[in-house]
């Protein structure tokens, strides 16, 4: 299998070569030559496979013989050890609760498979990585304990200073070892843009290998096409009809993820693109014009992205064509005032407890399901403890503690948003 540049201006890579770039020289995005159509008899043995075994079938289309069978197998047993339940909220509704990982958010199936990618390649070459990852929360923590000693691979982390929760702090700053957390004075943006900077740097890359853990790499993005077959795979064959996801969205990984099951064959109707107020997307579907912003801190913040990194690659899978997005996806914002609400209101009906990312992808749902008959699937991206506070504030109660937090020490390297420092830095450790 071959990797392209969405920009189409570099080589193309094979998987490992795209896995350990993670950027083509021409800040494009890589994208697969390649997206396998499954026989329609894949899809009715589906609900008979288990997890690791859909992924297993999944990403060998796109590994396609660099990793040998056995070894991938094992890598998906490792990556896919927890479960990812569709828990129905209401009739026709269903939340897919993708949190049920060791960092509670759904970032940990990229995170793991990639750190596992990596460490599989690595081991075979005996050569020295560095990983680079911008992170608005919970990348961060996917990463840092999904790479947590392993052999070979150094993670540098960078996260905007103060607009981060606790626990997301928490999970990647007291580790140590091989993972060091830089908390830069800036937003998310700039984090990501240090990033990307760094991977364009001729000097930087000529004296470090570097690569990244962000969903710009395919090997965090390809294996969240997953999970939408084993949801799919869950409900009762009669409500597999007119089925439509909806996707909580920040750098869109998660939702192209998606997208690519539904050219795998997947029959998914429709899609919904969730955002909370940092819309770029769901402006981009309603008037057809692209405006990047900075973006706005929320309650859901690790969707607070206002220049989204995986939009070429859904621009790509549409070859360019507003149009033919638009068929296949909706855009819906929300404030943090009716995300607030819908948690509320959700809890009071149903007892079903949302977490602010997952009740940005119900209110999507709500609203198109008024609109449109079929089965509702909306992504639970992250456990509501992770945000107990604004949680436990709408529901009037207390969550029962699912995560540790402990008193280890924070250690983290305060940084300006300034790429100088940042390259001296790199080269300097
Ligand atoms: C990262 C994240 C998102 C956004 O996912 P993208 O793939 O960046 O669109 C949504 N919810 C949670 C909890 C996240 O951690």
């Amino acid at each position: 299998m071959k990797y392209y540049s969405t920009k189409g201006q570099a080589p193309e890579a094979s998987f490992q070569e795209a896995v350990f770039k993670g950027l083509p020289e021409d800040n494009g995005l890589y994208m697969p030559e390649t997206i396998s159509h499954f026989p329609s008899s894949f899809f009715d043995e589906l609900d008979e496979l288990s997890l690791p075994e859909i992924g297993f079938r999944v990403m060998r289309e796109f590994v396609d013989g660099e990793i040998p069978d056995e070894e991938l197998s094992r890598l998906m047993e490792e990556t896919l050890s927890f479960d990812i339940p569709l828990e129905k909220v209401r009739d026709e509704l269903y939340a897919l609760e993708l949190f049920h990982g060791p960092t509670f958010a759904f970032k940990d199936v990229g995170a793991r498979f990639l750190a596992r990618t990596l460490s599989y390649f690595s081991q075979q070459s005996d050569e020295k990585l560095t990983v680079l990852v911008a992170t608005s929360g919970d990348t961060g923590s996917a990463v840092a304990q999904g790479f947590y000693d392993v052999p070979n691979i150094e993670v540098v982390i960078l996260y905007p200073s103060g607009k981060i929760s606790k626990f997301q702090e928490q999970q990647m700053t007291t580790l140590g070892k091989n993972i060091t957390a830089l908390e830069v004075d800036g937003v998310f943006d700039d984090c990501q843009r240090l990033v990307k900077q760094a991977f364009l740097d001729n000097e930087l890359n000529k004296r470090i290998k570097l690569t990244s853990a962000n969903s710009i790499n395919i090997a965090r993005m390809l294996p969240q096409s997953i999970y939408y077959f084993h949801g799919w795979a869950q409900l009762h064959p009669e409500e597999r009809k007119d089925v439509v996801v909806s996707v909580p969205s920040g750098n869109y990984g998660n939702l192209t993820g998606g997208l690519i099951a539904q050219k795998m064959g997947l029959p998914l109707k429709h899609f919904l693109a969730c955002s909370n107020v940092n819309d770029t997307v769901p402006k981009y579907l309603e008037t057809a014009e692209y405006n990047a912003k900075a973006s706005v801190p929320t309650i859901s913040n690790a969707m607070d992205v206002g220049d989204p990194s995986n939009f070429v690659r859904m621009l790509d899978l549409y070859s360019g064509s507003h149009q033919r997005m638009k068929e296949n996806i909706t855009g819906y914002s929300y404030t943090d005032k009716q995300t607030r609400a819908a948690i509320e209101k959700v809890y009071d009906e149903t007892g079903y407890v949302l977490d602010p990312h997952g009740a940005v992808g119900y209110l999507g749902l709500e609203a198109y399901l008024k609109e449109q008959a079929g089965t509702g699937i909306f992504l639970e991206t992250a456990h509501p403890y992770k945000f107990r506070e604004t949680v436990e504030e709408e529901i009037e109660k207390s969550l029962d503690p699912v995560l540790e937090f402990d008193s280890k020490e924070k250690k983290s390297i305060a940084f300006e948003n300034d790429f100088v420092a940042f390259k001296e830095y790199l080269l300097e450790r």
